[in-house]
């Protein structure tokens, strides 16, 4: 087991091209063939982290928030936050690798782990992505079709929230001449023809078109393919921002507020009123999620709960949508229990008998002083 196994594991579910695109996001320091026995999991990694992942015999940390979201000038390594961590992990042979706003994005990611936390049920993206997908369609004789579907599949394609293997086939005829110096699979050239041909459609992830197409093309038997991409303006159903849900009863607000202090362990929540005393549907967003309030009122929350929010966003909302800010790294934890079950599935599947730790450190630099 290599980080680079990890990390093409995770990237079937969190892929790296789905991040925002100011995002650095995948291996932030190390070698991607370097032996993993254990991984730590952390939201931050800091040198406490490194010392603990170093005496755990964990080679790889994957931590949510990358270190490099601001491009690094220099490498001071004695007197820079930065700079100090990095000589930490490189004199201890500790590989860091980072999801972040792909994690945020992702189906089951920081947002969803949240919802189910808070207990909250039914959960969806609240604000899908857009411009997630592509289809990809491609003629190809009924002989080849499963050999091409495959092909585009390997490469991600026809994946539909948790179904895999997704396409759609029609028959009908293809009709070429080939010209001189051709050697066409099917037919003479010369010669007008006529071939029973599939037409199979396939959705892909739109960062993996290219290679999806290069795929079924290899896969394909004819010399030239005739296909098709097609931008979509779909609602990704892999890839959104926020999630949404609702309690199996109403809850009174105080009671929502203590159940929320009590599942993500906060002493303190600042929050402004909804429009009523009831709280059923509530939309979720881990970390600063302020921007989603808007969309968590127009698909009928009485609550949302986040983090980083403003004076002015409480002052907006008051009385109309109750927001709750829990803190970003209280928001953002329930993500990391999310990605142990993952890892350890996969450590099992593959016959790994190493083990996914979370850091102990309590990595989280804001402090609630409550008088
Ligand atoms: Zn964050």
């Amino acid at each position: 087991m290599t980080g680079k196994h990890v990390a093409n594991y995770l990237e079937r579910w969190i892929p790296r091209n789905s991040a925002w695109e100011r995002d650095s996001v995948g291996l932030q320091v190390g070698d991607p063939d370097r032996a993993v026995e254990n991984v730590m999991l952390c939201l931050d990694a800091t040198e406490e982290v490194v010392d603990e992942a170093a005496a755990k015999n964990c080679s790889l940390i994957i931590s949510h928030h990358p270190p490099f979201f601001l491009p690094l000038k220099r490498l001071d390594t004695a007197n820079d936050r930065r700079g100090k961590l990095i000589a930490r992990l490189v004199k201890n042979d500790v590989s860091l690798y980072s999801h972040h706003t792909n994690f945020d994005f992702a189906k089951d990611g920081v947002s969803f782990r949240l919802a189910e936390k808070l207990g909250l049920q039914d959960v969806r993206f609240l604000r899908p992505l857009k411009n997630t997908l592509k289809k990809l369609v491609v003629f190809v004789p009924e002989e080849a079709v499963e050999a091409v579907a495959d092909a585009i599949y390997e490469t991600g394609g026809g994946v539909i929230g948790d179904y895999t293997r997704c396409g759609f086939r029609s028959e009908g005829t293809g009709t070429f001449y080939g010209g001189e110096g051709t050697d066409p699979a099917v037919g003479e050239p010369g010669k007008d023809e006529r071939a029973r041909e599939i037409r199979l459609e396939v959705l892909t992830p739109a960062w993996r078109i290219d290679e999806a197409t290069r795929a079924m093309i290899d896969a394909h038997p004819y010399e030239e393919v005739a296909y098709d991409v097609f931008p979509l303006d779909n609602d990704s159903v892999n890839q959104g921002e926020g999630a949404i849900g609702a309690f199996p009863a109403p809850l009174a607000l105080d009671d929502f507020l203590a159940n929320v202090a009590r599942a993500l362990g906060v002493k303190a929540l600042r929050h402004c009123l909804s429009k009523s005393d009831d709280i059923k549907t509530v939309a979720v967003a881990g970390g600063a999620g302020s921007s989603l309030a808007r969309d968590a009122l127009a698909n009928g929350a009485d609550a949302f709960v986040t983090a980083d929010v403003s004076y002015h966003t409480f002052e907006d909302f008051h009385r109309r949508l109750a927001i709750v800010d829990a803190g970003h790294h209280e928001t953002e934890a329930p993500g990391l229990d999310g990605l142990r079950k993952r890892l350890e599935e996969f450590f099992t599947s593959e016959g790994h008998d190493g083990r996914v730790l979370t850091t102990t450190h309590d990595t989280n630099p804001m402090i609630s002083y409550i008088a």
